[in-house]
């Protein structure tokens, strides 16, 4: 009798665990060429916003989980969406330009060029942000889990590469980290995910990056006051960002370059555990004052060797 129980039990659990499971969506290698920016928000509060562990890594009202790449060189090169599971194409759009600034862009297409992949039992599976002219499925395709949908691009609402990849079950809104409690975050992480395998989790984040012409109070950095869209030339470049809960050992990197080139690259050793702290690095216009164009700034913490957080900044010099 006890091996019947245990039988049942067996059974009710693998079908359970027989439900829809995804694999990474994006052809990238987490902490190496890739990480997890943005998780789902579990809060249905407006203005609030929590990740399912109760973390930041998400922003109010965020529906997907967002796979971000670290070089804005990887949309020229090319890098593959994946379909996460079988399924069939339900609607594609492949009409938007690739255009950080997001000219042109509502909340109904804010997802930008994209594939919508229905997968039975009343789920989907949606891929934004894609480059222009790479979807390569078609409305009712059968699809395979792996099977390339199109390139990360810069169509909709976003500001460097990366994939917001969404799930959804019946219309509603699901986290494939926490599928049976999406609108609630615990401390600990739930054991069952929708995920083939779940990727680790990291609590710390980088945000509020940008550009100034000196060290920012942390205050203009949460306003965004202290953000530059343009700067003179013969003015000073300080990359700024906050960093909250970093750990002994981490690696913090500042980076930036121009249009001749690298301009700085810094790193710093975090040395105690900080909740949250404040971090700028910089440099003075050179004597011929700096080059007109687009500057792009890059931090990125690394934690024994893995990425774990990186934000871009962007200003123009004018000369
Ligand atoms: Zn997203």
């Amino acid at each position: 009798m006890r091996a019947l129980f245990a039988l049942l039990i067996c059974a009710a659990t693998s079908s359970a665990a027989q439900d829809i499971r995804f694999q990474q969506p994006l052809d990238c290698v987490l902490g190496k060429t890739c990480f997890i920016e943005d998780y789902v928000d579990t809060d249905p509060d407006e203005r609030q916003a929590q990740d399912f562990t109760c973390g930041f890594n998400t922003r109010d009202g965020h529906k997907g989980t967002d796979f971000a790449l670290l070089d804005f060189s990887d949309i020229t090169k090319g890098v593959s969406v994946f379909a996460a599971a079988d399924g069939q194409v339900l609607r594609t759009r492949d009409k938007m330009p690739d255009d950080r600034l997001q000219r042109g862009v509502t909340s109904n297409n804010a997802c930008g060029n994209a594939v919508i992949i229905a997968h039975g039992d009343g789920y989907t599976s949606t891929y934004c942000h894609l480059k222009l002219g790479s979807v390569r499925v078609v409305p009712g395709e059968a699809i395979k889990a792996g099977q390339v949908l199109g390139l990360v691009g810069l169509s909709g609402q976003t500001s460097h590469p990366h994939l917001h990849f969404q799930v959804s079950k019946n219309n509603m809104r699901i986290d494939p980290f926490r599928p049976f409690q999406s609108n609630s975050c615990e401390t600990a992480q739930p054991e069952e995910t929708l995920w083939v395998e779940t990727p680790e989790y990291h609590a710390s984040i980088l945000r509020f990056a940008g550009f100034s012409n000196s060290v920012p109070e942390y205050k203009d950095m949460r306003s965004a006051k202290a953000l530059l869209k343009t700067s003179a030339g013969d003015q000073p470049l300080v990359l700024y960002i906050e960093a909250g809960l970093t750990q002994h050992g981490d690696v913090l990197e500042f980076y930036a370059d121009g249009p001749n080139g690298e301009i700085f690259s810094h790193s710093i050793l975090m040395k105690s555990p900080r909740k949250s702290e404040r971090r700028a690095f910089g440099k003075r216009a050179p004597a011929k004052g700096w080059a007109s164009g687009e500057y792009t700034g890059r931090v990125t913490l690394t934690r024994k060797g893995e990425i774990i957080a990186n934000r871009f900044a962007h200003v123009t010099v004018v000369n």
